[in-house]
């Protein structure tokens, strides 16, 4: 499926046809255009082969019903990206949506970091993974999507326009009519993306992976996204607060005696003690060299943060059983 095709294909109809097609595909979530039962038979033809709706994917589900689903979609040149759905403790779904094919970032703890990267995402198959859950959510009668994030492969303010674009279809009271509020962005921490994002008029959600307290154990374990110092990362945050007056979460990854320890803790209350600023803590998921913080030190780590009066959350860790947690997400695709 490639949707950037739908409006060129239907370029000799007139406008009507185009709003019924939008609403077919978004609203209705038609999977053939032989669903499209308010299209003559001849353009129903025509549309299922000018503009194909299949998306072709594979889904790997874990032992439980409940748990994470993740899909590896295959793009229209064969490139493959990860999509996940997460089912949530108070029965929400969050999708967790790739925006490059591979990521150029490399930071070590993370699965599709070591892969390289291969290309950018285009907003339409940014929008087709959020569709795909969509109609998953519809076929098994389970409702439909709360949330999503943008914590899936790659770095999204390394592919601004296209996610910004993605985002505005997601928002459009034609297609999927889903709140900006809805959406979350995580990145690495690309000060030019957070400068950008203060600027735009949409209420989306920003979350920044910093990982470490300092700066030297933080370009250790993420080369390039470490560059950036600690400081003037903080500062583009702190103006986007300025800005936007909008909450910022900072998401910190549990690694085991590498940013664990009692001082990173204490370090790091001292530089994220502002208002409006959230720390959520993450388990680490296996993918490589490094081993998870043990639950005491998990604890003792939230109980530092807490006592320097930080709001402070810890993610439940999902999807592992399927290589479909944060940071798991390598597809199939060959080692280069
Ligand atoms: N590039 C963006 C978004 C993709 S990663 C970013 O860095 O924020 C989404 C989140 O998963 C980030 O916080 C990332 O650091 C985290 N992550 C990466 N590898 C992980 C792993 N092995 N276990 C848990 N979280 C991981």
């Amino acid at each position: 499926m490639d949707i950037s095709l739908l409006h060129g294909a239907l370029k000799e109809e007139k406008k009507f046809r185009h709003t019924q097609a939008d609403k077919a595909v978004f609203v209705d979530l038609i999977e053939d255009w032989s669903q499209a039962s308010i299209f003559p038979l001849s353009l129903r033809e025509k549309l299922n082969q000018s503009c194909p709706l299949e998306i072709k994917a594979e889904l790997s589900h874990g032992n439980s019903k409940k748990g994470a689903v993740k899909a590896l979609i295959t793009l229209a040149d064969f490139e493959q990206i990860e999509t996940v759905l997460i089912p949530q403790a108070d029965g929400r779904f969050s999708v967790c949506l790739s925006s490059q094919v591979g990521c150029p970032l490399a930071c070590v703890f993370c699965a599709t970091g070591m892969q390289g990267f291969t290309r950018n995402l285009r907003a339409e198959e940014i929008v087709e993974q959020f569709l795909f859950w969509a109609r998953y959510l519809k076929k098994e009668n389970y409702g439909r999507i709360d949330n999503a994030v943008f914590m899936g492969q790659g770095e999204p303010f390394l592919n601004y326009e296209e996610v910004m674009k993605s985002i505005k279809i997601l928002n459009d009271p034609e297609t999927f009519n889903f709140g900006a509020r809805r959406i979350s962005i995580s990145t690495a921490g690309i000060v030019n993306g957070i400068k950008r994002l203060s600027g735009e008029k949409l209420q989306v959600n920003l979350a920044i992976s910093l990982h470490a307290p300092n700066d030297a154990l933080r370009s250790n374990i993420m080369p390039a996204a470490g560059q950036t110092p600690i400081r003037k990362l903080l500062e583009a945050v702190d103006n986007y607060i300025e800005k936007t007056g909008r909450r910022v979460m900072f998401e910190y990854l549990l690694i085991k005696e590498l940013n664990d320890r009692d001082e990173d803790a204490i370090m790091l209350a001292k530089i994220l003690n502002k208002p409006l600023y959230l720390v959520n803590l993450i388990p680490y998921n296996q993918t490589g060299r490094f081993q998870p913080s043990s639950p005491a030190r998990t604890a003792r780590f939230m109980e530092l943060l807490e006592r320097a009066g930080l709001p402070v959350t810890a993610r439940r860790s999902s999807g592992q059983e399927i290589d479909a947690a944060c940071g798991q997400l390598a597809g199939k695709r060959k080692k280069s």
